[in-house]
């Protein structure tokens, strides 16, 4: 089985003590390649000299708005200048962690929307997918996605929303990232439109350190249990594991230019 995991902080300290046995033990389950995505200024260099360094990590470089507050007027300026420096390199794969989230109330919505805009521009310029957090803003997110249309689409990280909602963003060349949430016995709503999603529409994620799956309750999420949160879902929808790998793994591979 060949599995993808598009949304992962491997960069994050709570790796620091065991990430090369982890990165191993993912690989010998299938995991094959991996995304690491920035979400502020201070870890662009470690997590770029992180996937440099390991066969199978891919990077993507943005600003987060849960981190709003650490995100600085140059910092646009330096991702721009990133961008560019790697411009065609195999290793980075898209932009992100970015996107709207309107759960924090204290996070500033009109802040958070000329970040969200600055770097879809970016997305556009320089032709790459986009990586979305996208929390209790889909409406806002969809209205936005449609003024900037990125060219190369993207994924709605840990997806939660509605039918209605996923098939705006497919619409708009999105996939659904599907992770550790729809695992739990109790996200019903979420389970149910998991289960109706067009599976060309879906890629898989961990989202590791954070959302363990119901299988692994309380403890830091690993992209090594992506192969039991493909088998979950799976059996959510009906499909073999392979199946679901292979397709989300075709999806993921498409999405960013994979051969
Ligand atoms: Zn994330």
């Amino acid at each position: 089985m060949r599995l993808i995991d598009t949304h992962t902080h491997l960069d994050f300290p709570d790796f620091d003590a065991d990430r090369d046995e982890v990165l191993a033990r993912s690989r010998a389950l299938g995991v094959q390649r991996m995304v690491v995505l920035g979400v502020y200024q201070a870890n662009w260099q470690r997590l770029w000299r992180l996937v440099e360094a390991n066969e199978g990590l891919f990077a993507a470089l943005g600003l987060h708005p849960v981190y709003l507050d650490d995100h600085q007027p140059q910092h646009l300026a330096e991702l721009r200048d990133w961008l560019g420096k790697l411009a065609g390199h195999g290793k980075l794969c898209a932009i992100g962690e970015f996107g709207l989230d309107y759960y924090l109330a204290e996070l500033d919505r009109e802040r958070q929307q000329e970040l969200f805009e600055a770097q879809l521009e970016l997305a556009v310029a320089f032709e790459l997918p986009v990586l979305l957090h996208v929390r209790r803003a889909h409406a806002a997110t969809i209205a936005t996605l449609k003024r900037f249309r990125p060219t190369h689409g993207g994924i709605i990280h840990a997806f939660a929303g509605s039918y209605e909602e996923a098939r705006e963003y497919i619409k708009l060349g999105f996939r659904l990232g599907l992770g550790g949430a729809a695992t739990w016995p109790q996200a019903n709503r979420l389970r149910k439109v998991v289960a109706q999603l067009p599976l060309e529409s879906i890629v898989l994620e961990t989202d590791a350190p954070d959302m363990a799956p119901a299988m692994h309750p309380n403890q830091r999420n690993s992209p090594e249990y992506l192969t039991d949160i493909c088998a979950e879902l799976a059996a959510l929808r009906g499909v073999t594991p392979e199946e679901l790998a292979t397709a989300s793994s075709r999806n993921a591979d498409e999405l960013f230019g994979w051969k």
